[in-house]
């Protein structure tokens, strides 16, 4: 079997503010931006000998489009220098709506970026407001409608619900303006909340409240219905695409166990069993690259039942599913027989299904994924 080529992974850890629901890590001080980028292009450097292709590159963050194109354009011209880029690479940028206009567009294709991942969120003031988002509804149809102008046509908007005082009704409205502008892809993200958020804080002295679970199960299943009658395929737990051709070919790799380079703070990288990460700071990482040093945290050697475990609980949540005969090869495993009786009924209530050599989840089982994983 042809080994899939690599995808590459570039981390902006910058970001002008914090969104109440954002537990990433990123920081304010943008004026370390050149500094980050001079340390960014000696680690892209450091590992010309352990990759040599990719096929997909991803700058996400944080917010990669604080970078000015010209900024953007230095840390490809470092790529290229090291690395063989397929022609048909998938290269896509995270952008903020407020931070794109239309000649900043068109220098991004000028570098290569063909695809655009932009957070809008939501379409309603109130929200975004909530979420302490930098744009307003106003920015993300003029960033919409600019991209289209600038000649992108793979696009993907990134959308949250599950956020108390939008009902079902305002939720459905908003999926019907972004499918308006017919993006090739969407996330949708059901709003989940960690301690280290500013939400959270007001969650816990409950200034708001979130949805009860059946109002969650509703949304959900009201996504990927309204989705579906638009023409879009339900791929994976919280994304969708228009056409085979839209969906996340670098996300897949993740999915699949294809090895990736991570760079820049936090960042993980795979390749061989083995799963590498960043430091976590930036601190730290422009101090390890000031002195020679890699910028890795830890390490770990996965063994192949962790592999097998981490392959369930992501094809669980594909539409694809698990194809049986390339799990067996890939992980000596005979998923039919050694979780015959779960699985028996798991097909008996509907949550997955056996067809052509594959285990699937089922809509219902979707809705479920993170439980599923557990069989
Ligand atoms: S959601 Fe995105 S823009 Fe907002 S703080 Fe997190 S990384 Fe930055």
């Amino acid at each position: 079997m042809k080994e899939e080529q690599a995808g590459l992974y570039i981390h902006i850890p910058f970001c002008l503010s914090k969104c109440g629901y954002c537990s990433f890590y990123s920081i304010k001080s943008v004026n370390l931006i050149p500094e980050y980028i001079a340390a960014l292009k000696k680690e892209i450097e450091y590992y010309r000998k352990t990759f040599s292709s990719f096929d997909t590159i991803y700058i996400g963050g944080g917010t990669p489009s604080l970078l000015t194109s010209k900024q953007l354009a230095d840390i490809f011209t470092s790529i290229n220098k090291y690395y063989k880029i397929d022609k048909s690479a998938e290269i896509t940028l995270e952008a903020n709506p407020g931070d794109i206009s239309l000649d900043y567009l068109k220098t991004l294709r000028d570098i290569g970026i063909n695809r655009l991942n932009i957070g809008i969120q939501s379409f309603n003031d109130k929200i975004l407001k909530f979420f302490g988002r930098r744009h307003s509804a106003k920015e993300a149809i003029a960033a919409m409608e600019a991209t289209r102008v600038a000649g992108f046509d793979n696009l993907g908007i990134d959308l949250i619900y599950g956020v108390h005082g939008l009902g079902i009704k305002s939720w459905v409205n908003t999926l019907q303006k972004a499918v308006s502008f017919k993006p090739g892809h969407l996330s949708c993200y059901q709003l989940s909340l960690s301690e280290k958020t500013s939400l959270y804080k007001k969650y816990s002295l409950n200034e708001w409240h979130l949805p009860d679970e059946k109002t969650e199960l509703k949304l959900f299943l009201i996504t990927a219905e309204e989705l579906g009658n638009a023409g879009y395929t339900h791929y994976e737990v919280s994304n969708f695409a228009l056409t085979d051709k839209f969906k996340s070919r670098h996300n897949q790799k993740y999915w699949r166990h294809v090895p990736y380079l991570g760079l820049g703070p936090a960042a993980n990288s795979f390749l061989n069993y083995k799963r590498w990460w960043n430091k976590a700071t930036v601190n730290t990482y422009l101090k390890d690259i000031a002195c020679g040093k890699m910028p890795v945290e830890d390490s770990e050697t996965l063994s192949s039942e962790q592999l097998q475990l981490e392959a369930l609980f992501l094809g669980l949540r594909t539409k694809a599913g698990i194809d049986l005969k390339l799990y067996k090869t890939k992980y000596g495993a005979d998923l039919l027989k050694d979780k015959k009786t779960i699985i028996d009924a798991l097909i008996k209530n509907k949550f997955v299904e056996l067809k052509n050599g594959f285990l699937r989840p089922t809509r219902a089982g979707m809705a479920v994924a993170d439980s599923l994983a557990l069989i």
